[in-house]
């Protein structure tokens, strides 16, 4: 391990543009609010298995596991913790600026609404701001209706100080954004901006859904795992910027190592890219190892990292944080004479 350039990727300023709130829970903080011994075994056998599939089965795994998580949280305090420990995680990684997407949800069958989850999260979310300045974007659930996926448009917009933006993520097996289309294409005149997940399973229906998504424009796309030539050129022609998870990516591509990942095709074309840790509790990662490990394959030096870094800056949902996050990169730069 280069110790050098590993140090120089802790202490970057960062920020984290995919990062689903719950899939970031602390492994230590899973296995607490696991009640019994059955759903304790549950998980053992899940992540045994985990590694033996290829990406179906994988993602079956993954998304298992997601259900796991969401029957043992079960009421706001948990949240609250959840999200405190996600944001001292970030901002002990240096992570400057966070978008955290979730699912609004209610508790206590809906006598506690899902608006207090999102005040909740705010809450601790105003907290941190002078450590980390995170924002929220509201994913809709693939498997949800288009009621649902309506309420979490009009949470949005209720919490607009906050909330930037609005996701499709969930079971990539349910091919529904044809169905949410009338809602996203809503949040577009709202100015709301707009992340979908894309390109998630190796079949013939994803391939298909690409090309539903790509037609919408969305602001940003997640993954783009998996896709045809022309839906890559598509992407890279028309600039739709991406955001990678490395480790997240690798598990579920079922891939080698880091050097097969696509992030060097798009970045040596000088595309808009973001890395990102998607489920860093779940995945047990971090944003300076998924950094470092994506500069250490493709070869990237302190300088490169660093522009590659303020490039990102500009795929930011909350436009009024740039010139801060800007400023505390060129400081960096400053004091650690990489050029
Ligand atoms: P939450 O929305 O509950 O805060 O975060 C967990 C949820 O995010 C999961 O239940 C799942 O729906 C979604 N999610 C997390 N990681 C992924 C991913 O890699 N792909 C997709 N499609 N959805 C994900």
């Amino acid at each position: 391990m280069d110790d050098d350039l590993l140090e120089f990727c802790r202490s970057i300023p960062k920020i984290e543009l995919h990062a689903h709130l719950n899939g970031c829970i602390r492994s230590s903080t899973f296995r607490q609010l696991l009640s019994s011994s059955d759903d304790q075994n549950r998980l053992d056998q899940l992540e045994q298995t985990f590694a033996q599939g290829n990406t179906h089965s994988r993602m079956a795994n993954v998304f298992e596991k997601f259900a796991l998580l969401r029957s043992c949280v079960t009421n706001l305090d948990e949240i609250r913790r959840i999200t405190y420990e996600t944001l001292e995680d970030f901002s002990n990684d240096n992570v400057i600026y966070a978008e955290l997407r979730t699912r609004p949800r209610s508790f206590d069958q809906g006598r506690i609404p899902s608006s207090a989850y999102i005040e909740t999260i705010i809450d601790v979310i105003k907290q941190f701001q002078e450590k980390i300045c995170a924002r929220l974007i509201l994913s809709i659930d693939r498997i949800q209706s288009v009621e649902q996926a309506t309420e979490t448009f009009q949470l949005a917009q209720q919490y607009r100080d906050y909330v930037v933006g609005l996701d499709l993520s969930g079971d990539p097996n349910v091919k529904s954004f044809e169905r949410f289309r009338s809602i996203f294409d809503l949040a577009k005149q709202v100015n709301l901006s707009t992340t979908i997940h894309i390109g998630e399973l190796p079949d013939e229906e994803c391939l298909n859904e690409n090309n539903l998504i790509l037609d919408y424009e969305p602001t940003r796309l997640g993954h783009f795992n998996f896709r045809t030539n022309e839906q890559e050129q598509r992407v890279i022609q028309e600039k739709i910027p991406l955001e990678l998870c490395p480790t997240s990516n690798l598990l579920t591509m079922n891939l080698n190592d880091f050097a097969e990942h696509h992030f060097n095709l798009f970045y040596t074309n000088k595309h808009p890219i973001a890395i990102c840790t998607d489920d860093s509790g779940l995945m047990d990662c971090c944003l300076s190892t998924e950094i470092y490990n994506i500069a250490k394959s493709f070869h990237l030096s302190k300088k490169d990292l660093y522009e590659f870094c303020f490039r990102a800056t500009n795929l930011i949902f909350d436009k009024n944080a740039l010139k801060f996050l800007q400023q505390k990169l060129e400081e960096f730069s400053q004091q650690s004479n990489i050029f």
